[in-house]
């Protein structure tokens, strides 16, 4: 069973890969941004208060991220079947912890962590686009900026802890979506 594990600051092209990902080794893909996104347009209870951060750049806090994580794992049988690329969790160290502990649970762990490394202008360039592309409400240089700090403050410290673990991947995520994807295979091929 294949889990991965898509890593990088906001705008590092998370999604984009992922998709190649899932279509290359049959994956599901848990993207904690667009489940909260669903359940902002759905209006729900959650959607309401993950706006409320989202909006500010801020992240959810841990209890609620994890809580909202394991349902999903828990609730979807296909998950355990054809293994997962989590897009967007972990982004703490507690959630870290959290989702080796329920990959445990379920006889299961990540197999590899794909870090994609994008210098930050092109990360500004590549939102900013995006925000005018899709309308999606975070992707403003204000909000931008504070999710960059949050970044290097609550969410980059993970890189060191899954290098610790032997199981990061530096991927330098410039350049074109092939170039990157070609650069990803090639990693995992000599990992997996
Ligand atoms: P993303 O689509 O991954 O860029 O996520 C968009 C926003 O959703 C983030 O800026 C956070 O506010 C929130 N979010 C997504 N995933 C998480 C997570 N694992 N922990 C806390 N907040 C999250």
């Amino acid at each position: 069973m294949l889990n991965l594990v898509i890593f990088g600051a906001p705008g590092s092209g998370k999604g984009t890969q992922s998709d190649r990902l899932i279509e290359a080794f049959g994956l599901h893909h848990i993207s904690t941004g667009e489940v909260l996104r669903d359940h902002i347009s759905r209006g729900t209870e959650l959607g309401r208060i993950a706006n409320s951060y989202i909006s500010k750049g801020q992240l959810i806090p841990d209890d609620l991220m994890i809580r909202v994580l394991e349902h999903l794992i828990d609730s979807n049988e296909d998950y355990a079947r054809d293994g997962v690329i989590f897009d967007g969790f972990p982004r703490t160290i507690p959630q870290a912890i959290a989702l080796n502990k329920l990959m445990a649970d379920h006889g299961e762990k990540i197999a590899a962590v794909i870090g994609l490394e994008v210098d930050e202008d092109e990360l500004i360039k590549r939102m900013l686009n995006r925000g005018k592309q899709t309308g999606r409400a975070d992707d403003n240089l204000e909000t931008i900026t504070n999710r960059l700090k949050v970044y290097h403050n609550q969410t980059s410290p993970l890189r060191d802890f899954y290098i610790e673990q032997g199981i990061y991947h530096a991927i330098n995520g410039n350049g074109s979506v092939d170039s990157i994807f070609a650069s990803i295979k090639e990693s995992l091929a000599k990992a997996l």
